[in-house]
């Protein structure tokens, strides 16, 4: 939005950081680090703060050397194998390994209480991605959002809470320079904040803006497991000053479980190893699986080995039938016994909203679901079919061939690992509906090595930077479990350096 000249401003600062997530701290921390005056604008309130960051697992990667890294996200960024094609531009991919090869240190630095659980990439077959160290904050999600606050205190960094960026503001040659904003509880009070060297754009992304996911997702409804103040205010901001957009279809996404009256979704803990495999020093392949599951589509079929594929399963999902104008696996269904529903709670516990923020408490033994009819249950699996449904002999079909796979020890439709052949023969049957969705988007505005923000021409708009999930590095796929936090540590990082560098 242009903002006229002789116009007044409320406040003057160096640099305006929108949104306080993992990105924006640590933009803030570094930019402070390096002598700049900087704010953070905040629209929760202090009371009720929690975003994708204090919801997560708290787990990022680091490449063990930046070698590995370039070979991995570039091979991560190939278009279909296409070798001209990449998602993400080359320089970019660059700055992405070296930060992202050095963040452990930078953490460490600054009292991080972590500890290192490592495992291979979620593609171990690409370049670069058989190994990737991993680490994980104490108290996860949380533990991380201490940490930043700390580290916001000790530089004397201040939050502006209840203050919602509404529009970046520009000069007559296109320069941002500065932010307008609602603050208070009631968004009454309009502020105008100056930056006098740049603003920093990370408030997230769009998970919970439905137009957007309905026009940049491949699949749709899409449900998420983070905040629902992942209103997709940035790309409108972004949008407004001209930006280039990039990774707009892509999403770090699989199968969740979203209760009609619960607006965040829920991850779900398909194996029941629950939180034993998330102890320091307890490595998730040392735990035994001791219940089944299969995963059928809207016909009672299954069409993939029900390996969630970390965060690509999304991907297999919106295959569109053009006869019946339907997505056939859309939703699909978790299909179990009752092994699984008496091995612990059905969502992921160590993070979102079953997680410590405790959006939701699920009950240990899965009743309080059943009771509200989250999960649906039968005697056999024929009456299950029609509770949920689904063609009942294709269900039973489908339920009586896994179950002689099991036999076998042995999956030849889908190649299932042999340890997770475990026969659904344990009556109640069980299902719960299952939806695309995952953690977060990864579109936004496109960046630079430097963090800047382009416009369509693909020159940075001037006074203009990102970091985070919004407009993130990453293309269709995904490193591995802790690629986002590792961006914002990164990216975080990278753009803190070069505020300072940027005068209006
Ligand atoms: C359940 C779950 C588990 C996850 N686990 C992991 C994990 O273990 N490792 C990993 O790497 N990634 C994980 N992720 C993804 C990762 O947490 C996020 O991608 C990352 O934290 C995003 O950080 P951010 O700073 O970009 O945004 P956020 O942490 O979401 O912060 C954005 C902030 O901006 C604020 N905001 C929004 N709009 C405005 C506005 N207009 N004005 C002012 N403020 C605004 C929001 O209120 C919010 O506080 C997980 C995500 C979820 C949901």
């Amino acid at each position: 939005m242009l903002i006229r000249s002789g116009s007044s401003w409320d406040r003057t600062v160096e640099v305006v950081v929108i949104g306080y997530g993992c990105g924006g701290a640590v933009a803030a921390v570094t930019a402070s680090e390096n002598g700049a005056e900087v704010i953070i604008l905040e629209k929760q309130t202090r009371e009720t703060y929690h975003n994708n960051t204090t919801m997560s697992g708290g787990i990022w990667i680091t490449p063990p050397d930046m070698k590995s890294g370039l070979d991995y996200m570039a091979a991560l960024c190939r278009v279909a194998g296409v070798p001209a094609a990449s998602w993400t531009d080359r320089a970019v991919i660059r700055a992405w390994a070296e930060y992202a090869a050095t963040s452990r240190s930078w953490v460490e630095a600054r009292g991080g209480n972590m500890f290192e659980n490592s495992s291979p990439g979620e593609h171990p077959q690409l370049p670069g991605g058989a190994f990737l160290s991993k680490m994980r904050f104490r108290g996860v999600g949380i533990g991380l959002g201490h940490f930043l606050d700390n580290q916001l205190k000790a530089r004397g960094v201040s939050v502006l809470y209840e203050t919602r960026a509404t529009h970046l503001l520009t000069n007559l040659r296109g320069r941002v320079v500065g932010v307008e904003a609602q603050a208070g509880l009631d968004g009454q009070k309009k502020l105008r904040i100056r930056a006098s060297k740049a603003v920093v754009l990370a408030p997230g992304g769009f998970e919970f803006d439905e137009q957007a996911k309905l026009n940049y997702l491949k699949a749709y409804p899409v449900y998420f497991t983070g905040s629902e103040a992942e209103t997709g205010d940035g790309l409108k901001m972004a949008l407004e000053v001209g930006a280039q957009l990039w990774h707009m279809n892509c999403v770090s996404a699989r199968f969740i479980f979203k209760a009609p009256s619960i607006p965040v979704a829920f991850h779900i803990d398909f194996l029941g190893k629950g939180q034993l495999a998330r102890a320091p020093g307890r490595s998730e392949a040392d735990i035994p699986i001791t219940s089944g599951h299969i995963v059928v589509d809207r016909d009672g079929k299954r069409f993939t080995d029900e390996n969630v594929k970390g965060h690509a399963l999304f991907y297999e999902l919106p295959v569109f039938d053009t006869h019946r104008l339907l997505y056939p696996r859309i939703p699909s269904y978790l299909i179990f016994d009752r092994r699984r529903l008496e091995n612990g709670p059905l969502p992921l516990n160590h993070s979102g909203a079953a997680g410590p923020t405790r959006i939701y408490k699920w009950s240990e033994d899965n009743s309080a679901e059943l009771e509200q009819g989250w999960i649906t249950v039968a005697n056999t699996v024929r009456a299950l079919a029609r509770k949920i449904h689904v063609p009942a002999d294709a269900l039973e079909r489908t339920v009586r061939t896994f179950n002689r796979y099991c036999q076998g020890g042995m999956d030849p439709e889908f190649g299932r690992r042999p340890e997770e052949l475990i026969p659904l023969e344990n009556p109640p049957y069980c299902a719960m509906v299952l939806w695309p969705g995952g953690p977060n988007t990864q579109g936004g505005p496109r960046r630079n090595s430097k963090g800047q923000i382009l416009n369509a021409d693909g020159n940075p708009i001037p006074g203009l930077y990102g970091c985070g999930e919004l407009g993130s590095v990453y293309g269709m796929l995904y490193p591995g479990g802790g690629g986002n936090l590792t961006e914002c540590f990164a990216f975080g990082r990278i753009v803190g350096e070069n505020v300072g560098n940027s005068r209006s």
